[in-house]
């Protein structure tokens, strides 16, 4: 029986020996397996980062031809407001306008938010199509209304301080608003420059604040401006229920004029000179 108690050191030695021979292997499949579950989740994050962070790129205007992505606002089973004239009249009008002039000018590539007629659930739809179509730029144009008839004015939104292309912008939003004034239009707001945020419990409640307010807010703004991953800007053209309005920028020669006000505004911001 004594002897018994000394048997067990012979394999437990020999157990030993042996698990220390294979350890050094053990070792690496584990730190194998380690590096590969890292990468693994490395890459996921990458991914996951990729999908919900701000845009990656610098964007810088490059050279010419330069694409504008051009959203008429509203479209489809959506006419937007109506007034004098009806909104998505008067979008689609102005960027079928817009759009001949930038296409006889070869410094300019023209891409669609939507096709005319075209039902768009989502207004940041209409951006991601933009990005899709490689826009350099993009504008979204509607039409302001009031029940009283009395509003008038131009104003736009670019994307709020505080965003990655805010200073690009507000740069086209500058142009745009100057371009109306010399044109004929009354300025809104801060020069005709304001910023939307949907605040709120359920962030559905739209704030306006002036474009004087350069605080970053934790807001979210108009969808087409949040997805857009270059320089964006929401016009407001003019009032559709105000006579003298309508008159400047709504309908007819107005369209022409409002056309041309973009160009000029989309001409400065790339730094060239209109061809008309
Ligand atoms: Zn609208």
């Amino acid at each position: 029986m004594p002897t018994h108690t000394l048997t067990p050191i012979t394999p437990k030695r020999r157990y030993r020996k042996g698990k220390n021979k294979i350890l050094p292997s053990r070792v690496a499949i584990l730190v194998v397996c380690l590096l590969a579950i890292l990468a693994l989740v490395w890459f996921a994050v990458s991914q996951i980062m990729g999908l919900f962070s701000e845009k990656k790129h610098k964007y810088t205007k490059g050279s010419a031809p330069w694409t504008i992505g051009l959203d008429a606002g509203h479209g489809g089973s959506d006419p937007g407001a109506q007034g004098i004239v009806s909104e998505v009249d008067m979008t689609e009008q102005t960027v079928q306008k817009l759009m001949e002039i930038l296409q006889k000018d070869e410094r300019f590539h023209v891409v669609l938010c939507r096709e005319f007629g075209e039902t768009v659930e989502k207004p940041s739809m209409r951006a991601i199509e933009g990005n899709k179509q490689g826009a350099d730029l993009l504008l979204s144009i509607h039409g302001n209304s009031d029940t009283t008839g009395e509003g008038y004015g131009f104003e736009c939104y670019p994307l709020p301080p505080g965003r990655e292309l805010s200073e690009e912008s507000l740069e086209f939003a500058t142009y745009l608003a100057q371009s109306f004034e010399e044109m004929g239009a009354r300025l809104r707001g801060t020069e005709g420059i304001r910023y939307a945020y949907y605040e709120g419990e359920n962030e559905d409640v739209k704030v306006i604040r002036e474009g004087s307010d350069q605080q970053v807010y934790d807001s979210q703004t108009f969808g087409f401006l949040e997805y857009a991953e270059v320089p964006a800007v929401l016009a407001e053209q003019c009032f559709i229920t105000n006579q003298q309005d309508v008159d400047l920028f709504g309908q007819g020669e107005g369209i022409e004029r409002a056309a041309k006000a973009y160009y000029h505004a989309i001409c400065a911001f790339f730094e060239v000179e209109p061809l008309e």
